[in-house]
């Protein structure tokens, strides 16, 4: 196919607008796949992404579509995740397009996450085309949010495309505007080394780790040695092919085309997205731009509830890092719970896990006066403070759109949290409030938190920014004198008496009396800043109902503690194991 008769589009959106419906319907619409095979095929990949209700791993399909005008064009479908914690995956993918359709729901209009991956496409120079989904719907506006577009984002919305993902109306609409209104890919040259994208990769249990790539110069074959410019590593090819959206094998990818590649590569940890892949006996000499190896920022042990069923949770660690090349572990062994993982991750989502143990702890970065720098992921690991020169935490900008009417508890949530406001303004009745937050502030329940105090309303988008220095120190907790070092945390100076005294208090409800009183105290080194004490036992008492609320990571806990429940024994005090988790909401 000639470049002319190709298109490399994304479709960008707010969870839930009808991304997935629509790419169906176009797979369906172009004769990719009967209907039949549609079900099997594609959604049954996609049962993680069901489960969640989000993407995790992009697919991609490459569309046959004979346009009104009697040519077939080949349409290039690069599907994104949908998560806020993949900003930079989302961006990589967005790089190898030309072009993106803006999907955004006529009667819910623009959400944070339109927004947040709206400029990623303009970042990456992308002709964007609106389409306006689910105009079946009683309480479609498209009117108004066509004038939101316009207004917040700055696009012309004159000629959006009105569709019914649901219906199928408009579709080909779609189809019409993919041809025209988004350009081809630019001219590359296919006698030049080869130069690809590695756009996307993932673990396939038949084929091993299968790679998305992007071709720019030079051709993609089977049985050449290609090079990874970022991680360095080389591998001979054993397929090439694209996805109609079953894999197809094809003799060659050349320049604007996109296709998988497998290579005999063993973990996905091996592959980077956003990586430069070259031909190892004739490389290429400049790197493609924006490429970004993956660091997990935010780290948490995890352990088993039952102690014999570490084994089991080591095989779960090893499948996890098998597909996710953000997801590093390794083993770690605590007083309070046993033998365990510290595993880091890229973001809040994967802190879903049922296994949750410990606080989860950003990576900080300590200055030492000796002029090192070493990256804490474990408050239990800092060197003393006599060692430190400065500290300095992660920060994100968190993007929010709520209902005016949720604004005034959203502002005090996030001025809580050291939040920093950078912008607010108004998107119709709504408000668009931007916010510098330390990570640290926002991976635990923060998310929980402003969709409870906006009633689900609001919606949240979030970005890395940099690093910064903060007045950081190590949290102690003490019970009856015992150290318990999963319960120790980094914390800003100013939060420390706030966050020690509603530990002690939390963990006052959560541990039963015994037969002697047990002092609970929060310190900064040897400085005790709070402290609560059990009293001890009485005869008349009956039994301590363990407290807390009942928000949805308690009742994870209560799935966990059926059959047995864990206590952990500090010195002559029981711990119950909830208590742990408990105690680490921060409300
Ligand atoms: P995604 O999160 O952007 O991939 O959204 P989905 O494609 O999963 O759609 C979210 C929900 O909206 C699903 O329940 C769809 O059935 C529904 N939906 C999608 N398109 C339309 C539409 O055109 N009209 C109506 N009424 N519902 C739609
Ligand atoms: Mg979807």
């Amino acid at each position: 196919t000639p470049l002319s008769h190709i298109r490399n589009f994304s479709i960008v959106a707010h969870i839930d607008h009808g991304k997935s419906t629509l790419a169906d319907r176009l797979i369906q619409s172009t004769g990719g796949l009967e209907l039949r095979d549609m079900k099997e095929q594609v959604l049954d990949s996609m049962d993680i992404e069901r489960e969640r209700g989000i993407t995790i791993k992009a697919q991609t399909v490459r569309l046959h579509y004979t346009a009104k005008n009697g040519e077939t064009y080949v349409l290039n479908l690069i599907d994104t995740p949908g998560h806020v914690d993949f900003a930079y995956e989302v961006s990589r993918s967005l790089s190898a397009c030309e072009g993106a359709l803006l999907v955004v729901d006529a009667a819910q209009g623009v959400e944070a996450q339109t927004l947040a991956n709206v400029y990623l496409a303009l970042d990456n120079d992308l002709e964007i085309v609106p389409v306006l989904n689910k105009i079946d719907l009683p309480a479609a506006e498209p009117d108004k949010v066509k004038e939101q577009i316009e207004e917040v984002i700055g696009l012309d919305a004159s000629e959006a495309v009105m569709i019914s993902a649901k219906s199928g109306l408009g579709i080909e609409d779609v189809l019409e505007a993919i041809v025209h209104r988004l350009p081809p890919p630019k001219e590359g040259d296919r006698a030049a080394p080869l130069k690809a994208m590695l756009v996307d990769s993932w673990y396939d249990s038949y084929l091993g780790v299968v790679v998305l790539v992007r071709v720019i110069d030079g051709e993609l074959k089977k049985g050449q040695v290609i090079r990874m410019m970022g991680t360095d590593a080389k591998y001979p090819v054993d397929r090439v092919g694209v996805f109609t959206p079953k894999m197809v094998q094809v003799d060659a990818l050349g320049p604007g085309e996109l296709g998988f590649i497998t290579a005999s590569i063993k973990e996905v940890a091996d592959t980077r997205v956003g990586d430069t892949i070259t031909e190892d006996k004739r490389r290429t000499t400049t790197m493609l731009p924006g490429f970004k190896p993956a660091q997990p920022v935010v780290f948490c042990g995890l352990f088993p509830v039952d102690a014999a069923d570490f084994d089991d949770l080591r095989a779960a660690m090893g499948r996890l890092r098998l597909n996710d090349a953000s997801f590093s572990f390794e083993m770690e062994s605590s007083a309070a719970l046993g033998f365990g993982f510290r595993c880091g991750f890229l973001g809040l989502l994967h802190l879903e896990l049922d296994l949750i143990a410990t606080a989860p702890s950003v990576v900080y970065k300590i200055h030492l006066t000796d002029g090192s720098i070493q990256e804490l992921h474990n408050p239990a690991d800092m060197p003393d403070v006599v060692k430190i020169d400065h500290i300095e935490e992660p920060w994100i900008k968190a993007t929010i759109l709520t209902p005016d009417e949720y604004l005034g508890n959203i502002l005090t949530l996030c001025q809580e949290r050291r939040g920093i406001q950078v912008d607010l303004s108004y998107v119709g009745k709504r408000a668009l409030v931007a916010y510098e937050l330390p990570l640290n502030e926002a991976i635990f329940d923060f998310y929980d938190r402003l969709k409870s105090i906006s009633k689900g309303y609001a919606s949240f988008d979030y970005q890395m920014t940099e690093y910064r220095e903060g007045d950081l120190v190590k949290m102690g907790i003490l019970v009856n004198a015992e150290p318990v070092d999963a319960l120790s945390m980094l914390v800003h100076r100013n939060q420390a008496e706030r966050r020690g005294r509603a530990m002690c208090e939390k963990l006052k409800e959560l541990i039963p009396n015994h037969l002697f009183k047990i002092p609970i105290q929060a310190a900064i080194g040897g400085k005790v800043i709070a402290r609560e004490t059990i009293s001890a036992l009485r005869k008349d008492v009956t039994a301590k109902c363990y407290g807390g609320d009942a928000s949805r990571k308690r009742k994870l806990l209560d799935k966990q503690k059926e059959g047995k429940k864990r206590m952990r024994q500090f010195g002559k005090v029981d711990i119950p194991q909830e208590a742990f988790i408990a105690a680490l909401k921060m409300d």
